[in-house]
């Protein structure tokens, strides 16, 4: 794990990494050797911020006794399901991280959340707080993971999802708007990045610009990068191919993949751009 996450950052030129779709997919795994236990005790932060308000103090008497029953990605969300129809999402923020631990392992002080089983310690760290855990009881899954729409790289996920948000906010740059987790749950900026860099598109373009057989194109590049992300990275932390923007945007002085010439980098509406001027007019 202490690799995985140094080859994270190694991997970013901001100054703190996001996971995307693919990384939380990858996450998303690092409890299952807990399925089908019991959870025999409960260790919860006294200070329980990472729940946001939410009454987290009813957690360890609801959970232990309960068995570990799915766990499921969405965008960057996760959702862990337990017996009692007991319901525990999660978004790694920028600093969150799931780990499985030996089941003797003392909770340290960054450690929000440890459910213990007979094998093993799953647990929540977050030395900075920017992830979040929310709570969930009922036969269904809660509101806020029900209603997302179909994220990139799934079957559900159509061409009228993405001309709804290129119709709905014609003036949005496209960097920006494919950022937007209403309409592409899961993008994030290096996946947004790989994407307009890859249809040779500016990242300032207005949505409202492209011409209708622009958001087929969309659509197709969306699903072909989502699904090799979670096909790499979101599988084995492996790298995307070397043709891509991916493993040229992180270092100083990159250049790009395909022509070369000096990558570009920049802020627009808050967020950094990387981009090959020459490739993207
Ligand atoms: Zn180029």
């Amino acid at each position: 794990m202490k690799c995985m996450r140094l080859r994270f950052s190694a991997h970013c030129y901001a100054a703190v990494p996001m996971p995307e779709l693919a990384e939380v997919e990858y996450y998303r795994k690092i409890w299952d050797p807990g399925l089908g236990s019991k959870i025999l005790r409960v260790h919860l932060h006294p200070r329980a911020r990472v729940f946001r308000g939410e009454p987290a103090e009813s957690l360890p008497a609801a959970l232990t006794g309960a068995t570990f029953q799915a766990s499921h990605a969405h965008g960057k969300q996760m959702l862990f399901a337990f017996s009692r129809r007991i319901w525990l999402g999660c978004h790694l923020g920028m600093s969150g991280e799931m780990l499985c631990l030996p089941p003797d392992h003392a909770p340290g002080k960054h450690d929000h959340l440890v459910l213990y089983t007979r094998t093993a310690a799953l647990t929540f760290r977050d030395p900075r707080m920017f992830g979040r855990l929310r709570i969930h009881e009922g036969k269904s899954p809660p509101a806020w993971w029900s209603e997302m729409p179909p994220a990139a790289g799934s079957q559900n996920f159509t061409p009228a999802q993405v001309r709804t948000a290129l119709t709905r906010h014609p003036r949005l740059p496209l960097k920006t708007l494919l950022l937007d987790q209403r309409y592409f749950p899961g993008i994030g900026n290096w996946m947004a990045d790989e994407i307009l860099w890859q249809l040779r598109w500016a990242p300032a373009t207005p949505a409202g610009s492209l011409p209708p057989s622009a958001h087929t194109h969309l659509h197709r590049t969306l699903q072909k990068i989502s699904r090799h992300a979670l096909a790499t990275i979101g599988q084995t932390w492996a790298d995307p191919p070397k043709s891509w923007l991916f493993l040229h945007r992180w270092r100083d002085g990159g250049h790009c993949p395909r022509c070369s010439n000096p990558l570009t980098r920049a802020d627009l509406r808050g967020r950094t751009c990387c981009w090959c001027p020459d490739c993207q007019g």
